[in-house]
């Protein structure tokens, strides 16, 4: 049977290459834009001050209030800002939390938006915006949040913490697995898969070996960036929904939930999607058990395997698997209740995937 697809490319434009922050006010002057507001989170106060001081009289401020899963207030206030100051466009520098305010920006006032990622998580490559609101967290696909560009410097990783560094690339390759078998796969988007976690596989643990090694840096971060084009051009399954779900109700950290049920997943899915299989072994260097070799990488690069040890408690568990099985969704494997639950049991106990 010959090919049958739909693949849609996204307009964005990417610079990528240790030192490339140096040529952001290029890029800005290019988009058209006069005054930059620079979003960041308060942690990485002095990363926005460095890229406002690198565009001098190009940046309009600095807010450094970006916190995960984009609350409305802080949304709201980047907004205000934004028209106070008489931006013209946001530089959003950070991982997805950072990414995520300057989406929510784009969303409801049109600015348009320049990111600058330091995690390997992915936001910048999609037109997926989320907003929380009273303790719930929409979401939703629009085009009008896309970055107009993105800068990809590896410097600016050098200093994200090996723990970080190793479930955030965790959670780049979960992107990169779901897109093999979703419904909107194609060629395009399997050859991005296969070499985007084949380079984070490769790099990940030089990175955590040594944070300060610039050529895995580099190597990590173009593999997050297939990765997030990948999350961008699909529709994710069971993973990210599990984690959407563990993330929104409970309150577990995004990065470190995606590490502990990837091979899990994985291994519920594994049955039902060969060519996935076939295509993750080759990406994890031959390794015949895709949902295995993940779960033995998570301990290589010394992340927490276990749901418990986020912080999750065992009577959670039947109320994620309601949570995961009331609205329908595209995914390889039919869901069934007694699957989710001992997908759940196994990740919640750290133990090993159970590969059938
Ligand atoms: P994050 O942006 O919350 O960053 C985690 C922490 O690491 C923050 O304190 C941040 O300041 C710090 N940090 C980031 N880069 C650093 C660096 N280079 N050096 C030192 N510290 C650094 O975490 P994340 O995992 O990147 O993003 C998670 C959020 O992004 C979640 O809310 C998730 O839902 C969202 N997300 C959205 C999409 C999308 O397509 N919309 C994709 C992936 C993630």
């Amino acid at each position: 049977m010959g090919h049958r697809f739909t693949y849609e490319a996204l307009p964005m434009r990417v610079r990528f290459g240790a030192g490339v922050l140096a040529e952001l006010p290029e890029e800005i002057a290019a988009l058209g834009l006069a005054r930059v507001l620079v979003l960041c989170s308060p942690e990485q106060q002095d990363t926005g001050q460095l890229v406002a001081d690198a565009l001098g009289r190009g940046a309009a401020g600095v807010l450094a209030e970006a916190r995960m899963h984009v609350p409305v207030e802080v949304a709201r206030r980047a907004r205000d800002l934004a028209v106070e100051l008489a931006a013209d466009g946001c530089v959003a520098v950070g991982g997805g939390s950072a990414i995520g305010l300057g989406k929510a920006i784009a969303l409801q006032h049109r600015l348009p938006v320049v990111a600058v990622p330091t995690t390997y998580a992915g936001s910048e490559m999609t037109p997926i915006w989320g907003l929380t609101e009273d303790g719930q967290k929409r979401t939703g696909r629009d085009p009008r949040v896309l970055p107009r560009s993105v800068i990809y410097d590896p410097e600016l990783t050098l200093t994200l913490p090996g723990g970080l560094s190793a479930t955030s690339g965790m959670n780049a390759i979960a992107h990169a697995v779901e897109g093999l078998y979703a419904p909107d796969a194609s060629p395009m988007v399997s050859l991005m898969v296969e070499e985007g976690a084949r380079a984070l596989v490769a790099a990940l643990p030089s990175v955590v070996a040594d944070g300060a090694d610039l050529d895995a840096r580099a190597e990590a971060q173009y593999g997050a960036w297939l990765c997030g084009a990948v999350l961008g051009a699909t529709t994710m399954s069971l993973h990210h929904k599990l984690c959407h779900t563990l993330g929104g109700t409970l309150d577990l950290p995004h990065a470190q939930t995606h590490t502990a049920v990837l091979p899990h997943a994985v291994a519920y899915n594994q049955p039902a999607a060969p060519q996935a299989v076939a295509a993750l072994s080759r990406a994890l260097g031959g390794h015949p058990d895709p949902a295995q070799a993940l779960w033995e990488l998570a301990g290589e690069l010394g992340a927490a395997r276990s749901l418990r040890e986020l912080g999750m408690a065992e009577q959670d568990i039947p109320r994620i698997v309601e949570l995961a099985l009331t609205s329908p969704y595209a995914n390889p494997r039919p869901l069934t209740r007694s699957g989710i639950e001992a997908l759940l049991r196994t990740a919640w106990a750290g133990a090993p995937p159970a590969s059938g």
